[in-house]
């Protein structure tokens, strides 16, 4: 079935270790009506992290037969050898249940789904103080190792440069400041 277009998109994209997961999680926790689109991927499991839940954890085998499918609204090969992919079917399951949809994805991938859904979509840049920050807040955060945190770094500064295509550029700086003003922000495109 194809989605419903009249249901709100709302898309945090950002460098990682920006704040995304923190910002989603909290949205989540405000608006009932929002639900997160649950994205494949090759990475492999974090700790603590549930498959269905946070990712479909799959093999690149059934990703690549997932993409020659058409399952997939947008993907990314996000770090080289480990990609990403927003699932049709996600989407189209959420909005017949009748919730508006939130998504967690790279910044190329947000500017997609974007483009697809125009005025529909409010899309949002998480964008860190800094890349010092970043790199401070991914070694903080313990759940990569220092090859997988070089290379997110190497990569953030690219991502920077796409923040002025969001609607919205949200600073995370002071987190409780940043929460007031998504949920804002939020509120009034929903309503
Ligand atoms: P992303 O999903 O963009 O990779 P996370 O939400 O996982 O980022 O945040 C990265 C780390 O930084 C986490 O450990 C999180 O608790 C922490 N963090 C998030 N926002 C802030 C902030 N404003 N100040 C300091 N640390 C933060
Ligand atoms: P992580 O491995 O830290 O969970 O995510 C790495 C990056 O992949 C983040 O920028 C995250 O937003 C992005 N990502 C997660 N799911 C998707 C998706 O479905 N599509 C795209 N394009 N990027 C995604």
């Amino acid at each position: 079935m194809a989605p419903d277009k009249q249901k709100k998109l709302i898309i945090v994209s950002a460098p990682s270790g920006a704040g995304k997961t923190t910002i989603v999680k909290h949205l989540l926790s405000c608006f009932p009506d929002l639900a997160f689109s649950v994205s494949a991927t090759t990475r492999a499991i974090r700790a603590g992290e549930v498959h269905g839940k946070d990712y479909f954890f799959i093999s690149e085998l059934e990703f690549k037969e997932r993409i020659e499918s058409g399952d997939l609204l947008e993907w990314e090969e996000v770090y080289k050898g480990t990609f990403y992919g927003t699932l049709k079917s996600e989407v189209d399951r959420l909005m017949n249940k009748g919730f508006n949809v939130i998504f967690d994805v790279d910044v190329v991938g947000g500017l997609n789904i974007k483009k697809e859904y125009g005025e529909n979509a409010l899309s949002v840049f998480v964008s860190p103080p800094s890349v010092a920050d970043l790199e401070f807040r991914l070694n903080n955060r313990k759940t990569d190792s220092a090859e997988t945190i070089r290379k997110r770094i190497e990569k953030a500064q690219w991502e920077l440069g796409f923040a002025p295509e969001f609607d919205y550029i949200l600073v995370n700086d002071s987190l409780d400041k940043a929460k007031i003003e998504i949920e804002e922000k939020v509120a009034d495109f929903l309503n």
